[in-house]
């Protein structure tokens, strides 16, 4: 009998033909400044433990609390999951964000898919950009709900297309506040208008800016000071927290209904407390230890101004996400073996997370990175891509 899979092999072997195919590499270090991946020492440009915390500052406080509560949580949080240090995680988020409530997800992607399927659906309208997070995609997609994709930050073309909203049931605008392949930032202010003016929901996904944008780190919206205007919002345990998990804040209104609702959160098993009690440990480090944000971010202009000054195209980068577009998609992986082979790891970006002939180094800063480190990375890159450049 034929394999009904045997479909997969000549799929793979299309994936190989273009230079596509992903192998799944196995680092056996903690992940911090340098890791060893497949058997190799290198600076690690590939995390996105943006405060340094992932290695080793929640380890202590994680283990008391596996001693203390145990480690599965063995339910959804709405049957028995929920315990006391997720209750005291959502407060503690909720005072961190300056909102009503929170609600917790053992992802930020379950929680962009719980948000969105919960606020939009059929009969309403979502817009959204262009380069927003593919977990936002899949949401939108879910949700049932008519999908209007502007152009990446373009609240011109936005502004034209909202008129045309007036007939949904709802209207929902949501957007990153921190892009994760480009570093740039989005429009809140504009789009906090634009949502008044024609009457949307904005939700905004904070997941790479929550600990590091923003007077206390709470992102973009903070920076910007349009908090007022973001009437959902989401972020993140799993980047600059150094841990795992997701949650969205609002009002209470909002976190009422989403947790009748997100079926990310009604049907799946409550994380363990120890991630709440890591949860608790790292909104305290934001608010204590103010200066690896500050530091990490005052590295990254500089980097940002070096890589320019090399003639690197870093796009609108304005944060410690520095993408290098290189387009091609050869010419992007032979630059990270050519940095693989110098010590430093640094991912190349390809189809099918960025549109073909759009291949990208990201370049992920941490505080944890020393000015060595660096010094390395740009003399490196240099190198590299002059490289590449010249073939
Ligand atoms: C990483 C990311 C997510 C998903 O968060 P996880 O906690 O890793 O599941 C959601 N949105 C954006 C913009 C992201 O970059």
């Amino acid at each position: 009998m034929p394999n009904p899979l045997s479909w997969i092999d000549d799929e793979l072997q299309t994936l190989d033909a273009g230079g596509l195919r992903r192998h799944l590499s196995q680092r056996s270090s903690t992940q911090a400044a340098t890791i060893e991946i497949d058997g190799r020492q290198l600076i690690n440009f590939g995390a996105n433990d943006y405060l340094g915390l992932a290695a080793d500052v929640l380890n202590d406080v994680t283990r008391q609390a596996i001693n203390e509560f145990g480690w599965g949580s063995g339910a959804s949080p709405l049957v028995s999951g929920r315990g006391r240090k997720h209750a005291e995680l959502e407060e503690a988020l909720a005072e961190f964000e300056g909102t009503e409530a929170a609600l917790l997800f053992s992802s930020g992607y379950a929680a962009n898919v719980g948000a969105i399927t919960a606020v939009a659906g059929k009969g309403d309208v979502i817009f959204s950009d262009a380069k927003n997070h593919a977990s936002i995609i899949d949401s939108c997609r879910l949700s049932s709900a008519r999908v209007q994709i502007y152009p990446h930050r373009d609240v011109d073309y936005l502004r034209m297309m909202l008129p045309q909203a007036g007939g949904f049931r709802r209207r929902l605008i949501v957007t990153d506040s921190l892009f994760s392949m480009d570093g740039d930032l989005a429009p809140l202010a504009d789009l906090a208008a634009l949502a008044e003016e024609f009457r949307c929901m904005l939700m905004v996904d904070e997941a790479h800016a929550t600990g590091v944008f923003g007077e206390t780190g709470r992102g973009v919206s903070e920076y910007w000071n349009v908090e007022s205007g973001v009437h959902i919002r989401v972020g993140t345990l799993s980047k600059a927290l150094g841990s795992i998990g997701g949650f969205v804040s609002g009002s209470q209104q909002l976190v009422d209904w989403i947790a009748n609702r997100a079926r990310t959160y009604i049907f799946s098993t409550a994380a363990p407390q120890a991630i709440a009690v890591a949860g608790l440990a790292a909104l305290e480090n934001v608010r204590s230890e103010p200066h690896r944000r500050i530091e990490l971010l005052a590295r990254a202009g500089e980097l940002r101004q070096e890589l320019h000054a090399l003639g690197l195209d870093i796009g609108g980068s304005e944060s410690q996400i520095i993408p290098i577009f290189l387009g091609d998609l050869t010419r992007t992986m032979l630059a990270v073996t050519t940095l693989g082979e110098r010590g430093l790891f640094v991912p190349g970006i390809r189809p099918p997370s960025v549109p073909e002939g759009e291949s990208l180094l990201r370049i992920s800063l941490s505080y944890a990175h020393t000015p060595e480190m660096l010094g390395q990375l740009v003399d490196e890159l240099e190198r590299a891509v002059g490289n590449v450049q010249g073939t």
